[in-house]
């Protein structure tokens, strides 16, 4: 028997996954706040206003800390999922509540580790997919929260596709991978297009197309349909049961970005190799 055997390997990548999910915590929580303050000091140089040095704000510094009374997170208080049960989901000084989303997206990051490695054992194919499973759990969570898709996390996650196909780690060859990336982001601009000329309202962004064509790039052109149908049908539910219960934002917009995510997740999880074989491409 070789090791990792399959049971050690996936709750190695279950372990492992915890330990991202907590860094994807930080990616969610100061990647937008970063961009805000990057188009923030753009637009002082533009305009040609004194900039103010600004303390250092990035993914390592300054240490996390509770939002509340800024006391710093200790390493035994940033145990995923531990710390989170032992402190009973409130802040270690104050108390204050500490959101559920930390642990949630540990958990979630852990299961979509154990889910790769579960279907293609431990191998570089299964490492491809945690990276795209990560990156996709970001975007979502990001878009949700603040409606933005940064190019930073999406721009590489599109390359990335195209060299796994290039690479055999996907199961969509390199030109199922290009075609899919093209006819991805082409498929979404047009659907904007003609609605933006139909309504002259605008029902989604830029992000949602370079998102659509990472999925292309990811599981071939062949996904694009069944994984736009996916993203509608998620879309529509969540988005009624968001009505009904009064839960929908002001001006009733809802991003697209987390439903396209979840299509991916529905294919990685059904397995993308039976997709494509139930449907005879
Ligand atoms: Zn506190």
């Amino acid at each position: 028997m070789t090791f990792p055997d399959l049971p050690s390997g996936v709750l190695l990548a279950s372990f492992l996954g915890l330990l991202i999910g907590s860094f994807l915590n930080v990616v969610i929580f100061r990647l937008p706040k970063m961009l805000e303050q990057q188009w923030a000091r753009d637009y002082q140089e533009w305009a040609g206003t004194d900039v103010a040095p600004a303390a250092p704000f990035n993914l390592i510094v300054p240490r996390s800390q509770c939002p509340s009374c800024a006391a710093p997170v200790r390493w035994h208080q940033n145990i995923p999922v531990l710390s989170y049960l032992v402190l009973r989901g409130r802040c270690g000084q104050c108390r204050s509540p500490i959101s559920g989303q930390y642990p949630l997206v540990e958990l979630s990051t852990a299961a979509l580790f154990a889910l790769c490695v579960a279907r293609w054992g431990v191998t570089p194919v299964a490492g491809a997919w945690c990276v795209f499973a990560a990156a996709l759990l970001v975007l979502a969570v990001i878009d949700w929260e603040t409606t933005l898709l940064p190019d930073a996390i999406v721009l590489p996650l599109l390359w990335l596709g195209l060299i796994a196909a290039d690479s055999h780690w996907t199961q969509a060859n390199l030109p199922d991978a290009l075609w899919g990336a093209i006819g991805g982001y082409l498929s979404l601009w047009s659907v904007y297009w003609a609605f933006k000329w139909a309504t002259g309202k605008e029902g989604m962004g830029y992000g949602d197309f370079k998102l659509f064509a990472c999925l292309g790039a990811w599981f071939g052109w062949q996904l694009l349909i069944p994984l736009i149908l996916l993203s509608s049908i998620v879309g529509t539910v969540v988005g009624l049961a968001l009505k009904l219960g009064g839960g929908l934002r002001e001006g009733g917009y809802m991003p697209f970005g987390p439903f396209l995510a979840g299509a991916g997740f529905v294919c990685l999880a059904w397995s993308p190799s039976a997709l494509r074989a139930a449907i005879g491409l």
